[in-house]
């Protein structure tokens, strides 16, 4: 059994190592690559996605699975080995259900489509991509179709991101979120708005960039084992547990882009680089699930990296950074300029209450979409349509409305967006556990200091990696399953602080 055990971990590493090496070039596409590799890029990113799609899906490794299985059922439920296979099971399941040829196509139409995005979106041109879009979302329909007997379909393409949850379960979490979130949304944005013209400065992007920097190894990322590049769309990557890299973007006319999206990948990457060095080139060795990994980056970026406590140990840093832009600036004041609420056009900028609304609007369109009750040539109006009736505003245009986000334009229609908000419920989750079980975690914060939350999460949630899926590890971090309450409790008590909230 051991040698057997052996072989399928020799394998599994290699098939790691190929989806490494694939990582490292899409990240060099999107940091340094000049734009005239795209071509070959794509093509060299379809070979590398093909063979460690051959070598996962080889016969071989199911015989060892299956000789493998009464090994795995003589082992603890919770056990390394057993957790191990069980994982590689479910997804060697999937994988054999997906032609090869299928992932190179996908791979290699992706590619040529985000290089088009990346041209279109600055162009406002929908039209561009549209064929492109209307590709994807074919190749969409045809990925779930290879999974029959689901109820919905976009319940395959939502499991290998957020297993445990279907189309259903993110619906029924979303209806409830809204019913809450729908009044408070209104009662806020009924007032005078946050002024944040402090923010709207001028500021120097190396300034910018080591502030943020700075800021991320005191909540503890590794720089032995990690580094920082400049993107168009923010990322973390992992190329293994030693070498677990955040991007961000600066504008050097407003503070908030590069700082806040530095300590959101920041987040992202404190999970990987707390998963147990010994799960090193398996399959264990990554974050769950889009929901979990999203709440550590929205967990550092906003309940942390957005609070009062926080900002009352570094706002006079921010100050002495940048003098002459906050010297008369105010805590009071620059705290809720940092937590403006607004209805605006960009999700990625979104504030915490209305971000959800963004992230709603999106799932839906994917399962329009999907269901065949939108066509892509109609979706940028269906886009305008929505947003004004969610937001009250209507976008100017598509670069700011339909074309504004990466995955569709990168990845395939459906399952892409739900885990941001099941990210922000779970932050909030995870952030309570932690608060509960160590009340002096806030006045560390207070103190700029962060290593009890930090040691708490490695404890309970980042050292895991894969071992337990996303609803065994909330359940097991918290206590109970995934709960809207502890969210919305937050967001209660941090804006009811800084607005009206009864309407
Ligand atoms: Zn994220």
């Amino acid at each position: 059994m051991e040698t057997k055990f052996q072989e399928l971990k020799t394998r599994l590493l290699e098939v790691n190592d190929i989806s490494a090496a694939a990582g490292l070039l899409h990240w060099d596409q999107s940091t340094y690559m000049p734009p005239g590799g795209a071509a070959a890029r794509a093509r060299q990113m379809a070979t590398l996605g093909r063979l460690s799609h051959e070598k996962f899906t080889d016969p071989a490794i199911g015989k060892l699975l299956d000789a493998l299985e009464p090994y795995q059922k003589s082992l603890p439920y919770d056990s390394d080995e057993a957790s191990l296979l069980r994982l590689t099971r479910r997804r060697y399941e999937r994988a054999i259900k997906i032609p090869a040829e299928f992932t190179a196509e996908v791979t290699n139409h992706t590619s040529e489509s985000f290089q088009v995005w990346t041209e279109a979106r600055p162009a406002n041109d929908f039209e561009r991509v549209r064929p492109y879009l209307e590709k994807t979302l074919e190749y969409s329909r045809q990925s779930a179709n290879f999974f029959p007997g689901y109820d919905h379909i976009a319940d395959p393409l939502i499991e290998p991101r957020d297993y445990g949850m279907k189309a259903a379960d993110v619906k029924r979490v979303f209806a409830e979120l809204r019913q809450e979130l729908v009044p408070i949304v209104s009662a806020i944005t009924s007032q005078e708005p946050a002024d944040d013209s402090c923010l709207h400065q001028h500021f120097p992007e190396e300034k910018q960039l080591a502030f943020g920097l700075d800021i991320a190894q005191k909540f503890g990322y590794d720089m032995s084992r990690g580094r920082q590049d400049k993107t168009h769309h923010p990322f973390m990557t992992k190329f293994s547990l030693g070498d677990v890299r955040i991007t961000t973007r600066t504008k050097e006319n407003f503070l908030g882009d590069a700082l806040f999206s530095t300590l959101h990948e920041t987040g992202h990457a404190l999970y990987e680089q707390g998963i147990r060095m010994d799960f090193e080139g398996t399959p264990l060795a990554r974050g769950t699930s889009s929901g979990v990994h999203e709440s550590q980056s929205r967990l550092w970026e906003n309940i942390v990296g957005r609070s009062r406590r926080f900002w009352n140990h570094f706002y006079p840093q921010l100050q002495s950074a940048f003098p002459e832009q906050f010297g008369d600036v105010p805590i009071d004041v620059f705290y809720r300029a940092i937590n403006k609420v607004e209805r605006s056009l960009i999700r990625t900028n979104a504030d915490e209450v209305t971000y959800n609304l963004h992230v709603m609007l999106r799932f839906d369109f994917e399962l329009a979409l999907l269901e065949g009750q939108l066509e892509i040539k109609d979706l940028p109006n269906a886009w305008r349509e929505r947003f004004e009736a969610d937001f009250g505003i209507v976008p100017p245009d598509d670069k700011d409305g339909v074309l504004q986000d990466v995955h569709w334009y990168f990845g395939l229609i459906g399952g892409s967006f739900q885990g941001y908000t099941l990210g922000n419920i779970l932050g909030a989750q995870f952030f309570a556990a932690a608060t509960e079980a160590h009340p002096e975690v806030p006045s560390e914060i207070e103190n700029g200091e962060f290593q009890t939350l930090h040691d708490w999460l490695k404890e309970n949630l980042y050292q895991h990696g894969s071992k337990y899926t996303a609803p065994e590890i909330v359940e097991r971090a918290t206590g109970t399953p995934l709960s809207i309450q502890p969210y919305m409790t937050y967001l209660r008590t941090k804006y009811g602080e800084l607005y009206d909230l009864t309407g």
